[in-house]
């Protein structure tokens, strides 16, 4: 997609510090890591969200995340993560283009769990569970 950063640095066109690359998927260190590591993976095709993976993509997108954790484990021995994606204006996302963050976590890092970023009234479980399974 054109003016799209991460379509940029898929075609090489802005340089990134490369970890792992397939010819669907691309993994690179993020420029403003949370963390020493912090990777982010991405299609290299233009897709906006995780949904929106065809299922080659998928299956590659998922083996390629699992082959950099696996790095990163054992070169800079890191033994957690945080992984997740920003999916959506409202779930922060910045860059449309869909981009899984690989954060590796250190005992004096300082965050929380993935139940820290949100802090909603809870609905009734039964009803949202009806809504989904309707
Ligand atoms: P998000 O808030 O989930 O949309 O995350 C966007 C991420 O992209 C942030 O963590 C940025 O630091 C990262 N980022 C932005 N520009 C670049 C770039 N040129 N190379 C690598 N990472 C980038
Ligand atoms: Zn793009």
């Amino acid at each position: 997609m054109k003016d799209c950063l991460f379509c940029k640095i898929a075609k090489k066109e802005i340089k990134s510090m490369i970890v792992k690359e397939t010819n669907l998927s691309l993994a690179f260190l993020d420029i403003k890591p949370l963390t020493p590591g912090h990777t982010l993976v991405i299609p290299k095709r233009h897709r906006n969200s995780f949904s929106d993976l065809k299922n080659d993509e998928v299956l590659d997108f998922y083996k390629v995340i699992k082959n950099v954790m696996n790095t990163l484990r054992k070169k800079l021995k890191v033994e957690s993560f945080t992984l997740g994606v920003n999916d959506g204006k409202h779930a922060g996302q910045t860059i449309s283009h869909l981009h899984f963050h690989i954060i590796p976590r250190y005992p004096e890092d300082k965050g929380g769990s993935i139940h820290s970023i949100v802090n909603f009234p809870p609905e009734n479980l039964e009803e949202i569970y009806d809504k989904i399974k309707k």
